[in-house]
């Protein structure tokens, strides 16, 4: 029997996911089996080919010989996990040696690796802002919940949220702050839901005119923008400009874990007080060994940068050419505007369902209502021919979605 306290909590989760499932906002997974031969192609558990449409693995790292060679190698030599926290027997020489070419990737002098993306952005923004009274935060509307979680209900801090990459919104607000209070602008460079890309050299400058901290999000940018996959940061030019730069090793790397590189004594700083860098596992051996193989890899090779953004451009030429609703895009995501959840949803079941595609819907909140539309996104590894299936299935399937829509 639960407790009373159990049986009101127990409550109050069913009624929550009434309201969630009410307002057609319930999750429901699709499991797929990913065959690193194959893809994009997976499979369901019933043995069907499914076309991923909606894969972060830009670059299809997590799919390279070299980098899987390096995890097997990493996972038969050290065992499958790291055995403790990174200051408790849980650092091993493979930790320190991606944290050293990740710090030179971004040409900073120190980099520290965290759990994921998420961890490092809430553990690093949260110990930053706790350090030093009074600050203010200046965050771009559209910054991810992992930052937002780092900003949020910290006593002391002040957050003012900008107008999504409106640089006279921002102006406006840091102009009105209190000159003498420590400022930190915190934003993304590319945004993955909307596709578009930050003025980054502008923000840098009203950031060193109003004398505030850069934190810069390069999430969805790592690997694929700048010569040698530097992040925006590094193809405009203002790494030494931006204090701090934020990072995963799942997207344009392929493999798992987040980072921060920035100023030698800051991630010092970090390592000794972030306590989602403290109190967790390090990350494992075969992880480190994949990520580090894809990184070094990746700086490289630019012409798998080059192949991303030819397959992405002629993706939203086929798209145009067939009259599909694609939104602007500035980047290598590429969205197909719906305008309405329960019809993106359908949209996404009847591709899945008749024509063996998946292209997940993106719907509110994370898009406001609406702008409900799909995220689609090619690789390396999309072929003309993948591109045509699709748009054919698209022609096929928007029309009744979207008279639907317009029938609501
Ligand atoms: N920052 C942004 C902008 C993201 O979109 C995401 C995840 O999608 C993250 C951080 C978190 O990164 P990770 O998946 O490594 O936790």
């Amino acid at each position: 029997m639960p407790t009373a306290s159990a049986s009101k909590f127990y409550a109050v989760a069913r009624a929550g996911l009434a309201r969630i499932r009410a307002e057609g906002r319930y999750r429901v997974f699709t499991p797929l089996l990913k065959d690193a031969s194959r893809f994009p192609v997976f499979t369901t558990e019933d043995g069907r080919d499914i076309t991923v449409w909606s894969s972060n693995d830009y670059l299809a790292m997590g799919c390279h010989p070299a980098v899987i060679a390096a995890a097997v190698e990493a996972a038969r030599m050290h065992g499958a996990g790291a055995g403790g926290t990174r200051n408790i027997a849980g650092t091993s020489h493979l930790h320190t040696a991606l944290e050293a070419e990740l710090a030179s990737l971004h040409a900073k002098p120190a980099a520290l690796l965290f759990t994921s993306g998420y961890v490092a952005n809430e553990a690093s923004l949260t110990a930053i802002l706790r350090a030093l009274p009074g600050w203010h935060v200046f965050s771009d509307r559209k910054n991810h919940a992992s930052m937002i979680a780092g900003l949020k209900g910290i006593g002391g801090v002040t957050v003012h949220v900008w107008a999504h990459n409106d640089l006279a919104d921002l102006e406006r607000l840091m102009a009105a702050a209190p000159a003498d209070a420590p400022k930190l602008v915190a934003f993304e460079s590319v945004y993955s839901m909307d596709a578009d890309i930050a003025p980054l050299a502008a923000i840098c400058d009203l950031a060193e005119r109003f004398d505030a901290m850069t934190y810069l999000d390069e999430v969805h940018a790592v690997g694929m923008y700048g010569s040698t996959g530097g992040g925006v940061s590094e193809r405009c030019g203002v790494q030494d400009r931006i204090d701090l730069i934020e990072g995963t090793l799942s997207k344009g790397f392929g493999c798992h874990g987040g980072y921060v590189a920035g100023d030698a004594d800051t991630i010092d700083f970090l390592r000794s007080t972030a306590a989602g860098f403290i109190f967790t596992t390090a990350l494992p051996p075969a992880s480190m060994a994949a990520a580090l193989t894809s990184v070094r890899l990746v700086r490289g090779d630019a012409a798998r940068r080059a192949a991303l953004f030819e397959r992405a451009g002629t993706l939203k030429q086929k798209l145009d050419a067939a009259g599909l609703p694609r939104l602007p895009s500035d980047s290598h995501i590429v969205p197909l505007h719906i305008g309405d959840a329960a019809a993106a949803r359908e949209t996404s079941r009847l591709l899945f369902e008749r024509h063996g595609l998946y292209a997940t819907p993106i719907n509110f909140p994370t898009v406001p209502k609406g702008a409900e539309r799909l995220r689609l996104t090619a690789t390396p590894r999309h072929t003309d021919a993948m591109m045509d299936a699709l748009v054919s299935a698209l022609r096929e399937v928007l029309p009744a979605t979207l008279s639907r829509r317009e029938a609501a």
